[in-house]
Order: structure tokens, then sequence, then C-alpha cells
């Protein structure tokens, strides 16, 4: 079996194609048998004397095949809905996450990892070497190798409990999302919807085998309606069944409301922080981040709100009046989004569908090679016949100096209700083997564009641009790094604010005029943005930007807070009221409860979503030196590039900043 399971074999690029269902659990189950027998094997012959290409190298390379495969799993499954694959898949995922967990307890080899690290040998480390070997300390740290044996017991049934509530307040949303639709035959209701949004509506039904326009519970379209639709009813009913999701009340309340979910959890990783020494879950979160103490988070937040607070007040009363001048006396909650965008409108005098025809996305891929190029000195070359997870999944190609450094996915469609309006991931980190082979990194990105019709290419709108220029500034982060080590070598193990930040540097393009104008081709004519319509795009873009805000600092503020006061006798919704009170702009129908759909609480940016804003102040004012010495300069592309990217998660991303901002 082991010599046709294409998994098995050695490859540079997945052999997805070759890949079938029955070759998933063998392959998964032979990699992890073999990574058992090399691992006792190893810390045999590393017992009298660790070293760096034996021990660490050693392992990395095992862990490297591991994941990579899981990656490979999961990037199939995104596409084969079959039982056959998706049972397969689990099965893998179970037997990994076991052996994993297995792995994380081992603590001969922990022995070993703390004996390199105080011997002399160590001592003459480089900074790269040092970073991996403190990182991978810290991992088993962090997986309570430094407990008594009973502290261990009781971490690791929390941990079990984390993840099963976790995967329960995510269940519980998923529910509600599927509870819930409107189907729609009277398009008289669907009035102000753009037509690119009536598309998307009509494909839902299609594909629910009914005719008219479906509209569901997604984050998509829930920010459709509340933006473009003139039915004021309408918008209610959307706003209020999305922030009511998991909320339910009355005899199903347990099964169906997530605030004991969360409450439970929020309990389980307040123990968890203090077995491991700290005295909440937000102080082990910012363990790895910038920030030294939760308090300088909480003063972040704060100064932040107090920074915006006069924009606040101005783009609320710009609302309210507005409003009243087309007849809309009682502002309510579903009307903002509404309302807001009818100012940027008419501010700009121009709405996304005038943008978005200069924005298709095959001259948009071509422009981001051509500034990759310009900016990095990096090309990238598409491969079309590669082999790939689906056939709308594009391969490129990175080359420096003529020689391929590196490979990006892009998977550019959305193709089921996936949330979220895309995101990256490393399939391989860069490393170089004990033998000095460097293995290249692999990075994928996930854009969820509408995929072009008969009569029309895809076409991207501002936001889903911005979207597109963050991921791919995840991708090159991953691909562009010379770091030589797993642990300090892909975006996966980034801190947050350090990963966020090259994203929001690259966002901060999407909003200068001549950036937008290059990037642009119209798709019939392939004429560029002409410069009236640049200008309007930047006005449109900075009108009533309060609520994107407000609403940052608050998811950011609510999440921390739940975590660091934790045990103060409030739940979850209180503290939600609390900040919301704080912020003072946001508001929300009568009876709902937001905080019990917040799925980031729940994923690995638990008390650490805050690090988008934290991140984002840091990336504008990196931003400035292009401004100053110009977008497309390849000596501060260069001069970025060295700062952020090519250490890898070696050096604080504060002392990067200071270097590449020429200041301390
Ligand atoms: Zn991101």
């Amino acid at each position: 079996m082991s010599e046709n399971n294409p998994l098995l074999q050695r490859y540079d690029l997945p052999p997805f194609s070759a890949i079938r269902a029955e070759h998933l659990i063998p392959a998964v189950q032979a990699i992890i048998a073999e990574s058992r027998v090399m691992t006792t094997e190893i810390i045999a012959s590393q017992k009298p004397f660790p070293t760096w290409d034996d021990l660490v190298l050693a392992i990395d390379e095992l862990e490297a095949r591991l994941d990579g495969t899981l990656t490979i799993l999961q990037l199939l499954g995104s596409t084969r809905i079959a039982p056959a694959w998706q049972e397969a898949i689990s099965r893998c995922q179970e037997l990994a996450e076991q052996y994993k967990s297995e792995q994380a307890q081992n603590s001969e080899l922990y022995q070993l990892y703390r004996r390199l690290a105080d011997s002399p040998i160590a001592a003459l480390f480089n900074e790269e070497r040092k970073r991996a070997l403190y990182k991978i300390l810290r991992k088993y740290h962090l997986a309570g190798l430094d407990l008594s044996s009973e502290q261990q017991l009781q971490l690791t049934s929390l941990n079990m409990e984390i993840s099963k509530f976790q995967f329960e307040f995510l269940a519980r949303v998923e529910d509600s999302n599927t509870a819930w639709s409107k189907h729609i035959e009277d398009r008289s209701l669907l009035i102000g919807l753009p037509n690119a949004v009536q598309a998307r509506m009509e494909a839902a039904a299609q594909a629910a085998g009914l005719t008219g326009w479906l509209l569901t519970l997604s984050a998509q379209s829930y920010r459709d309606i509340v933006t473009y639709a003139d039915n004021r009813d309408l918008r209610r009913e959307m706003m209020a069944a999305y922030y009511s999701r998991a909320s339910g009340t009355g005899p199903d309340d347990l099964i169906t409301n997530n605030e004991r979910v969360l409450t439970v959890l929020l309990d389980d990783r307040h123990k968890k922080a203090q077995l491991l020494g700290y005295s909440n879950f937000a102080q082990l979160a910012v363990a790895d981040q910038m920030a030294d103490t939760t308090e300088q988070v909480v003063d972040f937040l704060h100064h932040q709100i107090e920074l915006s607070r006069s924009l606040f007040a101005q783009d609320a009363e710009q609302v309210e009046s507005f409003a009243a001048q087309h007849g809309i006396t009682d502002v309510k909650p579903w009307d903002i989004h509404y309302v807001a965008e009818k100012i940027r409108q008419d501010v700009a005098g121009i709405s996304q569908e005038a943008f978005r025809n200069y924005f298709p996305l095959e001259t948009v891929l071509q422009r981001l090679c051509a500034f990759t190029k310009t900016l990095f000195g990096v090309d990238l070359i598409e491969h079309a016949a590669a082999d790939t997870w689906h056939e709308d999944v594009r391969v490129f190609e990175l080359r420096e100096y003529a020689e391929p450094i590196g490979y990006l996915f892009i998977n550019p469609y959305r193709r089921q209700e996936a949330a979220g309006l895309g995101d990256a991931l490393g399939l391989r980190n860069r490393r170089i083997t004990a033998e000095g082979r460097p293995r290249s990194p692999l990075a994928v990105l996930n854009s969820r564009l509408q995929p072009p019709t008969d009569t029309q290419p895809c076409l991207l709108d501002h936001l889903q641009l911005r979207v597109l220029l963050h991921e791919f500034g995840h991708c090159l982060q991953h691909l562009l790094t010379a770091a030589p080590y797993r642990a300090i070598s892909g975006i996966g193990q980034l801190s947050h604010d350090s990963s966020e930040f090259v994203s929001q540097v690259l966002e901060q393009f999407c909003f200068k005029q001549s950036f937008l104008i290059w990037l642009s081709g119209h798709f019939q004519t392939g004429q560029p943005l002409p410069d009236d319509i640049a200008y309007r795009v930047k006005r449109f873009v900075h009108t009533q930007t309060s609520w994107e805000t407000a609403s940052l600092l608050l998811t950011g503020l609510v999440d921390f807070e739940l975590h660091r006061t934790y045990g103060d006798g409030r739940t979850p919704h209180d503290v939600f009221t609390s900040v919301n009170a704080e912020v003072g702009l946001l508001q929300w129908p009568g009876d709902t409860r937001p905080v019990n759909s917040f799925e980031p609480l729940v994923s690995d940016y638990g008390a650490r979503t805050y690090s988008y804003k934290w991140s984002g102040v840091l990336a504008r004012q990196a931003f400035e030196r292009f401004e100053r010495e110009g977008l497309f300069n390849p000596a501060t592309g260069k001069a970025f590039r060295d700062a952020f990217i090519t250490l890898g998660d070696t050096r604080p991303l504060m002392t990067s900043l200071e270097l590449f901002l020429g200041r301390s």
C-alpha cells in the first residue's frame, strides 16, 4: 500500500490529484507510527549528548511531515464533501490530535531540549537558534511539563473541556445559522441591493432548490442586507436574527444558548491560566504578544476610544441629520449601516458598483505580481499546469535571482457559505534540513469572491480588495522569510500582533489614490480608474468610518475584559453591556445577545482580538515611511522586508519597527 500511497512519497508540491479517500487513514497511521519509532530512537541516541541537528532538526522533520499532511487533508476536505472523504479526514484529525497530545507530554524529549538549552554549546547559538529553542521549551511549559503530575492531570482535563466547549460554542452558532433563512419571492423587497448582492441571493436560492432569493445568516448576507436594503423591516428582522444567534430562551435554553457555554469556557481558561502561574487568561494570552502587561492593553484600548470620541460624535450626528432629511426621525440600530452607506455614496457621488468595474480579479492579480517584483524584487510566475485540490486554484512560483523560493496557492472563489471574507494559511514552513537542504515554504490564500458569470468576470469592491491585500500580506510574510527553522519561519508561528501587522501595512496601500489607479483596469475597456473616480473612492472609504473603528474596539475590549476580569460576578452579557456603554456609539436591537455568537472568543484569538487594533496603529506608523519615500520605492520595500519579514519570529516587533522608522 505504502508504495502506491501518494501521501507517503517524497514530494515538493503536494500530489493533490493522485490522492484518494482510501489513502488518507493509512498514510496518517503510517506517518504517526514512523514518527513514534523515530522519536524513541532520537531520544535514545541523544541521551548522552543532545545536539541541535540530531535533536531539534530531527524532531522538526517528523513534525513537518505530519503537519504538512494534515494541511493537505484540510484543503482536500474543503472541496471533497462525500462522506468517504469527510469521515476519513476527521478520523485522521483524531489520530493526529491524540498523537500530538501524547508528544506534548513527552517529558523525556522535554528534558533533552532543556539539557541542550543549558549546555555550553547553546550559549554560542545565534539568535535564530536561541529563539527557536525558547519557543519549543515554552510549548512544553504551556503543556504543563513543569507542573506536578497531579496538576498535569488537571491541565489535561481542562484542555479537553476547553476544546469541547469551544466546539460546542461554534456548533450552536452554526445551528442557529442553519435554522434561519428567509425566502423572498417579491422582488420589491430587494430594492436598494446592488446587482451583485441580488445575484448572490439568487444563487443561494437555486442551491436550495428554490426560485427567487434566499437570505441566510452568513456574515456576508447580514452585512449586505443591513447596508443596502431600502426595506426597513427587512433590515430590522435581519439584525435581530443575526445578533440573537445561540441565544435561545425557553425550554431549549440549555441546548441552544451560548451564555452558559461561554461562562464555563471562561472558567476553564481562567483555571488553566492560574495553574500555569498567571493571574488570569488575559495575562497568559499577552505573554507571547508585544504588550508587557494586561494593563497596557486596557490602557491602549481606552486611549484609542478617547482618541476616537470626537469622530464618533461627528459621524453619529451626520447619520442623525441625514436620516432626518430622508424621513427617518427615530434612527434605530438597523438604520445605521444603511444610512452611513447612503452618506458615503452622497459624499463621494459614487457607488461600490462603479468602483468594481475597474477591478477585475485577473488584472488585480497581475498588478499584485508586478507590485511584489517592484517592492521586493521577487517574481511570481504562474504555473497553469500545477496540481491543486480544485480546478479554480491557481499556483504561483516565487523566484528571486531566478531561484525558486516558494509557492503561493490562490483559491479565489467562494464555493459554499464559508465564514469570513478570506484567510491565509501556511501549508509548509520554510526550513533548512540537517543536511543543509532548504525546504521551500508553501502558502495558501483563500479569498471568497463571487465566481465570474457568463457576462462578467470576477470584480472586486474596495473591501474585497483590502481583504485580498491583507491575506496577500500574510502569504508574503510566510513566503519571503529567510528564517531557517519551523518554529520561527511561518505565519502560524508568529504572535498575532506581528502577523497582523504586515497584513495591515499592505492594506494601507488600498487607501492611496495612486495605488488604486495603478492596480486598476476596466473589465471592458482596460482603462485605468480615472483620477476623478479614484478621488471619489478615497472620499468614500474615508467617510463614516466610526462604525468599523468602534466595532473593532468593542470586540477587542469585550474579549479582553471577559478574560481579565473573570470572576468579578458579572455575566458575559454584563461585560458586553458595560464595554458597549464605554465605547458609546454602537446600538443593538433590544434583547439581543451579540456576545453569544462572537466567534473570535473561542478561537486562537481568545483574549487577543485586540491585536488587530494594536497592530493596525503600528501599521499606520510604519506606512508613513512608504508615504514619504514612495509607494513603489524598492529601497523602502527592501527595508520593510529586512525589518519585518526576513527574520521571521526572531526579533520583537517593536525593535523591528524602531529600526524601520529610524527611531528609538
Ligand atoms: Zn489577518
